[in-house]
């Protein structure tokens, strides 16, 4: 059965087209173009009636840690590490399986009605078996949300026990996920060691290897803070990409988060290689850390793509504001209005994101995956309305309310700004319920 959306509009990548049909059979977009071409292709379709809004690529949220969205409000305007002890070491050990699904839903629920179609899920509170990896998958299935579960692989000894596993176990445990969810329509794993403060060399290595063997990208946490930098340089005498590379570790595989304290050599190297970034500017602006120099990585020609980051360092869960701070931030850090464009945030929230995570997704075109938002061009926040202007409106002035539908794998999921699978209901109760256990929530 192929469904057919007739739009008033559609971006496509190469402009923003009035009237276009877009037709999606088994998930995927068979074919895009103006109604009046593509319509009587489809005599039987389905006809889903999109007349009254601009169809736009999902978004795609290249990093975030599901389970600090249970953390929001929770330790904010603290520096960086007071920020880690006592927003997330404390409540580590107060998150099983069911408060972790419970944290999932909220974060990847909040997530698609910003519009989020595909979220990267940096995710390490493993616990000693599967059950809390299983919970967060679980979570994204529910919602029908597309997940890459980035499992983290991490062995510092200061970290809470149940973020820490040996390199034998993290590599065996990632692995066995990966190949279970091989093939799957809305999951995919990639290996994460954690950072080069949290993992050991051991299990980077690991980390990368496994990423080769089973064909996807790595992702790990570089450079987010001075310290990195200060800690790799006292431990091995190299700033931290310098070091990854001496580990034979910096290539195509890797998607590195952050990437803040770099000096031009590394963001050369960064660019020779074919590494990705997962930028965060709205976390980095949360804690702190610093600017992120994201033109000079650009044209260095590193992949980049955009990440919400948890929701307890942020603390919004939307892709498309990613897209304004990453465009605000930049020009106002370099007094240079010109440094950065709406286009090029735009496309790093959807189809830069997507290759990088090696998604078939982030276009509205033939064989892309159909993961579509629809956005209404009446709503006051996309006033006045031209459609040479909904990329910039997309980008600095769009409320979330104007998301009116959002459709993962050719499924809606999102009417109206409510959650069809989920009710959003259900998950603020699923989440009192779980925190109202909490000692330190009763005050006790
Ligand atoms: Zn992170």
């Amino acid at each position: 059965m192929t469904d057919l959306y007739l739009c008033g509009y559609a971006a496509l990548e190469n402009g923003v087209l009035q009237d276009a049909a877009i037709a999606v059979s088994d998930g995927r977009i068979t074919a895009v173009g103006p109604a009046a071409d593509v319509t009587p292709l489809f005599p039987e379709a389905n006809r889903i009636d999109w007349s009254a809004f601009a169809a736009v690529p999902g978004a795609v949220n290249a990093h975030s840690h599901s389970f600090q969205s249970l953390l929001r409000g929770m330790a904010v305007d603290r520096p960086f590490l007071e920020w880690r002890d006592e927003a997330l070491y404390r409540h580590t050990p107060l998150l099983d399986p069911d408060t972790l699904y419970a944290g999932a839903l909220l974060a990847f629920g909040e997530m698609l009605t910003a519009g989020v179609t595909t979220v990267a899920d940096f995710f390490y509170v493993h616990g000693p078996d599967a059950a809390n990896d299983d919970a967060v998958i679980r979570a994204a299935l529910d919602l029908g949300v597309r997940l890459v579960f980035a499992r983290t692989m991490y062995d510092w000894p200061g970290a809470p026990e149940a973020y820490r596993e040996s390199v034998a176990d993290a590599t065996a445990r990632t692995r066995a996920l990966a190949v279970r969810y091989a093939g799957h329509p809305l999951v995919s794993v990639h290996p994460a060691p954690h950072s080069p403060h949290a993992a050991s060399p051991d299990m980077i290595r690991a980390g990368h290897g496994l990423a080769r063997e089973l064909g996807t990208p790595y992702h790990i946490h570089v450079a987010e803070e001075p310290f990195e930098v200060e800690e790799t340089l006292r431990d091995h005498g190299l700033r931290p990409v310098q070091w990854l590379d001496s580990l034979g570790v910096v290539d195509s595989s890797l998607i590195a988060v952050h990437l803040v304290w770099l000096d031009p050599d590394e963001i050369a190297l960064l660019g020779a290689r074919g590494a990705a970034l997962a930028y965060c500017p709205s976390s980095n602006m949360f804690l702190a850390d610093g600017v992120t120099r994201l033109p000079d990585l650009l044209a260095a020609g590193v992949r980049v793509g955009l990440g919400t980051d948890g929701g307890c360092s942020n603390n919004r869960t939307s892709v498309f504001e990613e897209m304004r701070m990453a465009a605000l931030l930049q020009k106002v850090s370099r007094l240079d209005a010109t440094c950065i464009s709406a286009p090029t945030v735009w496309q790093l929230g959807t189809s830069s994101g997507a290759d990088l995570l090696r998604l078939p997704v982030g276009r509205i075109a033939p064989g892309k995956r159909a993961d579509l938002v629809a956005v209404d061009p009446a709503h006051l926040s996309l006033q006045p309305f031209h459609p040479s202007l909904l990329v910039a409106h997309a980008v600095y002035s769009m409320q979330p309310c104007a998301i009116r539908r959002v459709v993962v794998e050719g499924r809606e999921v999102v009417r109206d700004g409510r959650i069809l699978t989920v009710p959003a209901e259900d998950i603020s109760a699923l989440v009192a319920e779980r925190l109202g256990r909490w000692p330190l929530w009763n005050g006790a």
